[in-house]
């Protein structure tokens, strides 16, 4: 069944990772599928890639119009590009707050309020199919050591996700966000490769989680399509768990 036929969405960090598996899924229930990133370069087709810094309002202001220009509207708004930080309060300067915080909380700001005309337009054309998805994470809820900054961006970002869904749920426009696990992406690769010994510290990680493995990119995208599609109609302002059982059974990632 390919649920999302006729549908326009945009995903941002869609050239990596979570985004990617995102962008790929999406394409594969029938949407049409934009990708923003940094880095577009090597985004497979049919996506189409297009340069943006969600750190800019004017580059995403003009990504995300010329995304609906291309795509004839935008229904569906996965707001997924972040990036990470490790530490306590002590560690980060105030140029490191102002930084993950400008692209994890105010990236998903910006990106929204560029999208808002277009999917307004589409819950009016078509009721039922504009959706918003925000990309969260465990640090939200979760009081993980060494992940102070981290975690206040995604604090920030349930929060905002539970404003936006009830500003907008008059407008039909849904907005739900998922909270991944450690989630096996190029980011966590890149953690694992700065340690001594990668294969080892990967072993500890698979180790400590629930399920003994860790979250695919794949699973976590199935939670996104999910929200973002007909099959969520009545589901907003919530937050999809897709940890392995981390949060649910008051396990901690350490
Ligand atoms: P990733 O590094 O593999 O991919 C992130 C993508 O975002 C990259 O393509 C990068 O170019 C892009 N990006 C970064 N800054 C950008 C900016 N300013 N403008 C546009 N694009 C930008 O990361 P990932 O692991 O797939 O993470 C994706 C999302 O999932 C993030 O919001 C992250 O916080 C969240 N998350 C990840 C995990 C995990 O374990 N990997 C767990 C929970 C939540």
């Amino acid at each position: 069944m390919r649920d999302l036929s006729g549908l326009r969405a945009v995903v941002t960090g869609g050239a990596s990772g979570i985004g990617l598996a995102t962008a790929r899924a999406l394409a594969a229930q029938g949407a049409a599928v934009a990708v923003l990133d940094l880095d577009p370069d090597g985004v497979p087709e049919p996506l189409l890639g297009l340069k943006a810094d969600i750190s800019d309002d004017t580059s995403v202001r003009t990504a995300v119009d010329t995304v609906a220009a291309r795509l004839g509207g935008i229904d569906i708004l996965v707001n997924n590009a972040g990036i990470g930080a490790a530490g306590t309060v002590e560690d980060n300067s105030d140029e490191q707050w102002h930084r993950v915080l400008d692209v994890n909380v105010l990236g998903m700001v910006r990106t929204t309020r560029a999208a808002l005309p277009h999917l307004r337009r589409a819950a009016t054309a078509r009721p039922g199919t504009a959706a918003v998805v925000n990309t969260c994470s465990i640090a939200a809820t979760a009081g993980l050591p060494q992940r102070a900054l981290y975690s206040a961006s995604k604090g920030a970002v349930l929060s905002l996700t539970l404003a936006m869904a009830a500003d907008h749920v008059r407008e039909g426009i849904r907005v739900n966000c998922v909270n991944p696990g450690t989630a096996d992406t190029p980011w966590v690769t890149r953690l694992l490769d700065a340690a001594d010994d990668p294969e080892a510290e990967r072993a500890a990680l698979n180790a400590r989680q629930p399920m003994g493995r860790l979250v695919t990119t794949e699973e976590v995208a199935a939670a996104i399509v999910h929200l973002s599609g007909p099959a969520a109609a009545c589901v907003t302002g919530t937050a999809l768990a897709v940890d392995g059982g981390m949060q649910g059974l008051r396990l901690r990632p350490v």
